[in-house]
């Protein structure tokens, strides 16, 4: 069951103590970011906030974020990650500088590649506020293992978000503390240079293939394969 908690006027975490999915409303609409685990039921939790048509975009294709997908017939997600998600619904494709409005809420897509191809934030200028889906984490464990993430384009993105960085006075990310300060974007950089550059020991992860490497403040599910890749 998830829990649902308002986090500002017309916005909604909804949490299963493992990811959250974040609703914005409005009278004639709601825009729903991220779907959470399948069986997560999502949409009671959402319509236990709000009757309004909702449109969903995903901040990118992982099954914790995609997995409830299900439940609705269409759904916006970078086209990167397409390929990450599966069953009948309607995908239409999130590209950098898209707009999205709920009420006074008026998000951007910014594409943050990295922990997964198809990754993006959601950045609303006027409240300074970022949605970065899993790219922006205080504690961690980021997953950058794999076939579908790549370091290097995570320490770029995060290079970019860091530009805009001063921009932005509170983050909320999908997973462990929630929300962050920006500084967090700054930190997550410098924590994946570090891992990049080597400097990072990796020690097994139980039950996972592969390593964990504990930065400075965030942690990274990463191997030496992954963390090497062009
Ligand atoms: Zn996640």
């Amino acid at each position: 069951m998830l829990q649902t908690q308002a986090l500002a006027d017309n916005l909604y975490m909804l949490y299963d103590g493992m990811v959250r999915q974040f609703l914005l409303t409005a009278p004639d609409k709601a825009l729903l970011l991220d779907t959470g685990f399948a069986g997560s039921q999502v949409l009671e939790a959402v319509r236990g906030l709000t009757d309004a048509p909702v449109q969903v975009l995903l901040t990118h294709g992982d099954p914790d974020h995609a997995g409830g997908l299900e439940e609705f017939a269409e759904a916006w997600l970078h086209e990167k990650d397409w390929h990450l998600v599966h069953g009948s619904t309607r995908l239409h494709p999130l590209r950098e500088g898209d707009t999205f409005t709920c009420g006074d809420y008026r998000l951007e897509v910014i594409e943050i590649p990295g922990h997964t191809y198809g990754s993006v934030a959601f950045a609303d200028w006027d409240k300074g506020m970022l949605f970065a889906g899993d790219s922006v984490q205080k504690e961690g464990p980021i997953y950058l293992f794999g076939a579908h993430r790549n370091l290097g384009l995570y320490i770029q993105s995060q290079e970019k978000l860091a530009q805009m960085a001063h921009r932005f006075r509170i983050v909320y990310p999908c997973h462990h503390t929630c929300p962050v300060i920006p500084d967090y974007i700054a930190k997550n950089l410098e924590d994946a240079r570090a891992l990049r550059a080597g400097t990072l020991t990796g020690q097994p992860t139980p039950g996972m293939p592969c390593l964990t490497y504990q930065g400075q403040w965030t942690a990274f599910f990463c191997t030496e394969e992954d963390r090497l890749r062009p």
